[in-house]
């Protein structure tokens, strides 16, 4: 027999064809695994930015063909499809582009395995919610396999990072263990300058981002009312830009940041202005005729002043994901 050329998947093929110390125990090694993952595994990865772009080729390199990488951004997608099939013979990947939460859920039923290079928890919670969406069990409980969508999750949060695999019905899964994560405040500046998804985002835009860029020096005041306004008007524009509702500061809003605000963690949360309810979420009878308030922005309820004391009456220590840690 003619001494080949060593195969492109020299050092891969230790890695396949043979056992090892730190192997699962469904692990088969062989050149049907090699094969397998060639020919008919089909990989999602989602999320182009530091590290869906690593991630993706990593995956090319280590011989998955049929990959799908999904962006909000579609320049980036598709240069990163573009230069890792440049660079990687035989690999097909296929870019899109578009929000994740706008794709039809069954796009993901196509995919053997979902890979996460994504900053942000709620995105990745969204994907999660979809993944194990598909989990069916069998008439023993148990999960049946065609229906377990493996995620890895790898997660970059500021300079912190970490990956994990999630198998549906076997491991916990993203939500189980959300409050692992410290609340999340500060956004990551890509998410901001490129792909808003929230009206918080749209907000911290305006004031992290376009302040600086408009008012060169000058630092942001927010006790000054005429500085609010700016941010404000700035965050609507950004937010029609992208189609996202809600860049209107409600009271349902700033509810919700009394109750997830870690110092405060409050709950049976009161607010009035000026002597007026504007909203009690005890007892029921007054949340009841008060719960209307909570679509309006608060600008309104407080009869248009811009800048005004409200009073905030609730209990404290609740019982939250914080202080679970
Ligand atoms: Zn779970």
């Amino acid at each position: 027999m003619a001494v080949s050329e060593p195969s492109r998947s020299r050092d891969l093929d230790k890695l396949l064809l043979r056992p090892g110390h730190i192997i699962g125990p469904n692990f088969e090694p062989g050149p049907e695994l090699r094969e397998a993952i060639k020919e008919s595994v089909k990989v999602l990865v989602v999320g182009a930015g530091g590290l869906g772009c690593e991630l993706l080729k990593d995956l090319a390199l280590t011989g998955f063909r049929t990959l799908m990488l999904e962006d909000v951004g579609k320049p980036k997608a598709e240069v990163a499809a573009k230069r890792v099939m440049e660079r990687v013979n035989g690999v097909n990947i296929t870019p899109h582009f578009c929000r994740i939460e706008d794709k039809p859920l069954d796009f993901y039923s196509d995919f053997n395995i979902i890979v996460l290079g994504l900053d942000s928890i709620e995105a990745r919670s969204y994907i999660n919610g979809v993944a194990c969406g598909f989990l069916e069990y069998d008439s023993d409980d148990n999960p049946r396999d065609e229906t377990v969508k493996p995620m890895v999750d790898g997660g970059t949060e500021g300079f912190k990072g970490h990956a994990r695999i999630i198998l549906p019905g076997t491991t916990p899964c993203f939500e189980c263990t959300i409050w692992l994560f410290p609340p999340q405040v500060k956004f990551p500046l890509c998410t901001l300058a490129e792909t808003p998804r929230t009206a918080a985002h749209c907000i911290e835009y305006a004031h992290l981002i376009k302040w600086d860029e408009v008012h060169s020096g000058k630092s942001f005041d927010p006790d000054n009312p005429e500085d609010m306004q700016w941010v404000y008007s700035e965050a609507v524009k950004r937010a029609e830009l992208f189609g996202i509702p809600g860049v209107t500061y409600s009271l349902t809003q700033f509810i919700d940041q009394l109750e997830d605000h870690p110092r405060l963690l409050l709950t049976r949360v009161s607010v009035s202005h000026r002597g007026k309810n504007l909203y009690m979420q005890a007892p029921p009878v007054l949340e009841e005729m008060t719960r209307s308030n909570l679509d309006l922005p608060l600008f309104d309820l407080m009869g248009g002043i811009s800048k005004d004391i409200v009073h905030v009456n609730g209990m404290a220590a609740k019982v939250t994901r914080s202080n679970l840690v």
